[in-house]
């Protein structure tokens, strides 16, 4: 199993994982034409698709999905909560197939655990995606990690968590008190600090791959991410930063 951020951020996020010949993409916020472009970029061929997976109703998660799964030819996943609440956004996809949180389904060759995490979204789950003895866990839009999240992130090969925002940049950054404490709340996003404090109350002693991720470009920089991130990256394992732009390479778990 392998994966690629191939965009992260408030203006659109997408994440292959990809195993042989099949392949799954969570989220699909960017318009077709940049997610192509980014499939061609890390020489991605869209026929190994089986499914696109959407977390939560957010535009820069959803935007895009049912289009994609038109025009790819499969089935979007996701819970009823997320469908109800995405309404004309994941209006006649290809198909539509309901993940439940806290349960495991088999999609492919992967297994997929949907966890249901703190935000201000009708139904949002993240995921852990496991695969021939490695397990990846994809943690982003969440307002705080609870004892749930730590027992669902154990013990992973792989890890993309969110580095929202840095406190201090969001305290004096540009956006209306509504909004930022929306986004500083228990249901909006994990904070440097926050992401920080998992990766300290979850050692991942077989981590190979810990990639930060949906940094605010307003009020968070890979530099503040960086200062943090180096020093909890278990030994044995590389990091690196998503960013809004340009897809990642791919990284290999097993
Ligand atoms: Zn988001
Ligand atoms: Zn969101």
């Amino acid at each position: 199993m392998r994966f690629s951020v191939l965009a992260s951020g408030s203006a659109g996020n997408a994440t292959l994982v990809e195993r042989g010949d099949q392949a799954l993409l969570f989220d699909c916020g960017l318009s077709l034409r940049e997610l192509e472009r980014r499939f061609a970029a890390v020489d991605f061929e869209p026929r190994a698709l089986i499914g696109i997976v959407v977390t939560h109703e957010h535009d820069d998660h959803v935007a895009s999905a049912a289009a994609a799964s038109r025009r790819y030819r499969v089935p979007v996943f996701t819970t009823h909560g997320t469908e109800a609440a995405a309404g004309a956004r994941l209006a006649a996809p290809f198909g539509l197939e309901y993940l439940v949180p806290d349960r495991c389904d088999r999609l492919g060759p992967f297994d997929l655990h949907a966890v249901l995490v703190p935000h201000d979204a009708r139904e949002p789950c993240q995921f852990v995606v496991e695969c021939d003895e490695a397990r990846l866990g994809l943690l982003t839009d969440v307002g705080q990690v609870t004892p749930h999240l730590l027992r669902e992130y154990a013990d992973l090969d792989g890890l993309v968590l969110e580095f929202n925002h840095d406190a201090d940049l969001l305290a004096c950054g540009p956006y209306p008190p509504s909004l930022r404490a929306r986004i500083g709340g228990p249901y909006g996003h994990l904070g440097n600090h926050q992401a920080a404090a998992m990766l300290e109350r979850l050692p991942q002693p077989r981590l190979r791959h810990l990639v930060a991720a949906h940094l605010s470009e307003k009020t968070n920089t890979p530099e503040h991410v960086a200062a943090l991130l180096a020093p909890r990256t278990p030994p044995g394992a590389a990091c690196a930063i998503a960013n809004q732009h340009a897809p990642l390479p791919w990284r290999a778990l097993a």
